[in-house]
């Protein structure tokens, strides 16, 4: 592990300068929430940051705020995963996003995992995490292609084939969220398709932030009366590790009619990917086992399997039926 210098900045705008200063002495500086993700990819040499500024001692990034009107709910980007989860109004009101963080890793990676942390949070693709020289890493090719790809992308591939490892990015976009961040010309908001960017926009990168920039916030518009979501998440064992497959759906309902829906999949796309064809055929109809079927066809209809990783589209496409008919009984 390289040396680095920890700094630990009082408020937001002593962040940036930090940030700023490192940058323009031609130092590294990397951004820690809980580190968690950041500590062990700097142990790995995947990152050689020469600074790294820790936010977690900043006052007040860590708020949530609730509204009656417009945002309904404004999350600061260093709220932990766990506070989340066991906010009552996002328990509620925002039950996708709840389950989401309520899935991610360990209780012990909750108790320090930060919103932002986890949405910027790098991929966790095989060769990416041992130190291969792939688009990621900076370099001009991606391993997976002709190699292991069981965990990859079945859509927005190329050319690199990762999947977004967040479980709370889909659940965001589901809940349609902006994105508030700040850097040296002040603060700017990014919608979703502004936030995240496939690899055929940018290979190196996930997100448009650029490095002198800092998720501060997440806003979340407010929810419907009649609003119901959820967060399914398939694993390959048990516990405690990414989506293989997710969905993160939310229904505007008026008793068993849909007045509308946002289905966002995780685990199958190197963004959150959302599927407008499954959710425009939900809109006005009332949800029966069929239609939830047919989302569930209609979801997949554009995937485009590697060699190792076709088991994805029959799983996806039974997690959206059966989470779609979940929530349509749910009263
Ligand atoms: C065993 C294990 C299992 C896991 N399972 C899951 C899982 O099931 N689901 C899941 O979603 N994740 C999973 N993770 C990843 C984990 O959720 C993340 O490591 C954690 O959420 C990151 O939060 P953090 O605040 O500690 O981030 P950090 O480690 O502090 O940062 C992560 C990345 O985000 C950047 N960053 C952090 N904060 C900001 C900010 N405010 N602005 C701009 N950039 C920022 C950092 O520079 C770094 O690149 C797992 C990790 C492990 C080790
Ligand atoms: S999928 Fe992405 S991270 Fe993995 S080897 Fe290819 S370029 Fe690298």
């Amino acid at each position: 592990m390289k040396a680095f210098t920890n700094a630990n900045p009082r408020d937001l705008p002593h962040a940036l300068t930090l940030i700023q200063q490192a940058h323009s002495s031609g130092q590294h500086a990397s951004i820690a929430g809980g580190g968690s993700d950041l500590l062990g990819m700097i142990k790995e040499r995947i990152v050689e940051p020469d600074v790294v500024v820790n936010l977690k001692a900043i006052k007040g990034l860590d708020q949530i705020f609730t509204y009656k009107h417009g945002p309904g709910l404004k999350i600061g980007g260093l709220a932990t995963l766990d506070s989340i989860t066991r906010h009552q109004v996002i328990r509620r009101q925002y039950a996708v996003l709840a389950e989401a963080a309520d899935s991610v890793a360990t209780p012990q990676i909750r108790n320090v995992g930060t919103l932002a942390g986890n949405v910027c949070q790098r991929p966790w693709c095989w060769y990416f995490r041992n130190g291969f020289p792939c688009y990621k890493a900076g370099g001009n090719q991606c391993f997976s292609i002709t190699g292991e790809n069981q965990f990859h992308a079945i859509f927005g591939g190329g050319p690199s084939f990762i999947v977004h490892p967040s479980d709370t990015a889909p659940a965001l976009v589901a809940l349609d969220a902006k994105f508030h961040i700040a850097g040296p010309k002040g603060e700017r908001t990014a919608t979703l398709s502004e936030f995240f960017v496939l690899p055929r926009q940018n290979a190196a990168r996930e997100n448009s932030l650029a490095p002198d920039e800092v998720l501060v916030a997440v806003a979340i518009p407010s929810a419907h009366p009649g609003t119901r979501s959820a967060y399914h998440k398939v694993m390959d064992r048990e516990a405690w590790t990414h989506a293989v497959v997710s969905a993160a759906i939310v229904l505007d309902m008026d008793k068993d009619v849909c007045r509308s829906a946002r289905i966002v999949l995780g685990g199958v796309a190197p963004i959150p990917w959302r599927v407008p064809d499954a959710e425009r055929v939900l809109t006005g109809q009332r949800i029966t086992p069929e239609l939830a079927a047919k989302a569930g066809e209609i979801a997949v209809a554009e995937a485009k399997p590697l060699a190792k990783n076709a088991y994805k589209v029959p799983l996806t496409k039974a997690v959206v039926r059966r989470t779609v008919l979940q929530l349509a009984q749910r009263a």
